[in-house]
């Protein structure tokens, strides 16, 4: 089954997708973490998008794409995956299905749009950069540049959410409360979906 996590930035798309993963054994397939591997190790990759992650801009899709499809075309993927920060434009959507019926795993059966409000994820990203001070700050933390990401998500990446909505697979769910709480509710509409 191959599942889309949404929404803003400091959502905690990525914890949540760690968890998920952790559960169902499904590799999770977080693209911002595979970009700035890729910018760690020096790579031709690296290189090409390190300034548009500083700046908070979104790498262009036709590279999102070779990224997305050859980490998806490996054998652990085979049963599914869990995308965590991609599609994130109406374009890297539109592609993603027929690239997953092409690579044998059908289309993406649910997306899981955590809705958290503008001022609750400013408030995380704050935190996250206070406590990241001193080593390990995510060079795209910067309040300017977190206020960019957000600007992108609005203009780009909303209407991916209404491109999944008008298909059918896309759920809501409240993004705020602990940890826990926030995953149950996730892990409610997987399990509603593999009834089906
Ligand atoms: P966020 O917390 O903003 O969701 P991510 O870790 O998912 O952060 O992504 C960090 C950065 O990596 C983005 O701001 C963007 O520059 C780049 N990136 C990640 N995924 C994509 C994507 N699907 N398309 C384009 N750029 C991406």
């Amino acid at each position: 089954m191959l599942i889309v996590f949404l929404g803003p930035p400091g959502a905690g798309k990525g914890t949540q997708a760690a968890r998920l993963a952790a559960k169902y054994g499904t590799p999770q397939i977080s693209t911002g973490d595979m970009l700035r591997a890729a910018v760690a190790a020096g790579t031709l990759l690296g290189e090409r998008v390190d300034g548009i992650m500083k700046s908070g801009d979104l790498v262009p899709d036709d590279l999102m794409l070779e990224v997305v499809e050859d980490r998806l075309a490996q054998p652990d993927c085979g049963s599914g995956a869990i995308l965590d920060g991609y599609p994130r434009t109406r374009g890297q959507a539109e592609t993603l299905d027929p690239l997953a019926q092409r690579i044998g795993q059908g289309e993406v059966s649910l997306v899981l749009m955590l809705d958290v409000p503008e001022d609750e994820v400013i408030r995380r990203i704050s935190r996250r950069r206070e406590e990241a001070s001193g080593g390990g700050e995510r060079d795209d933390d910067r309040e300017d540049v977190v206020l960019e990401r957000m600007r992108v998500y609005r203009e780009l990446t909303e209407p991916v959410v209404e491109y999944y909505r008008g298909k059918g697979v896309m759920k809501a769910i409240a993004g705020v409360g602990t940890v826990d709480e926030i995953f149950d509710r996730i892990d409610a509409a997987v399990r509603e979906k593999l009834q089906r």
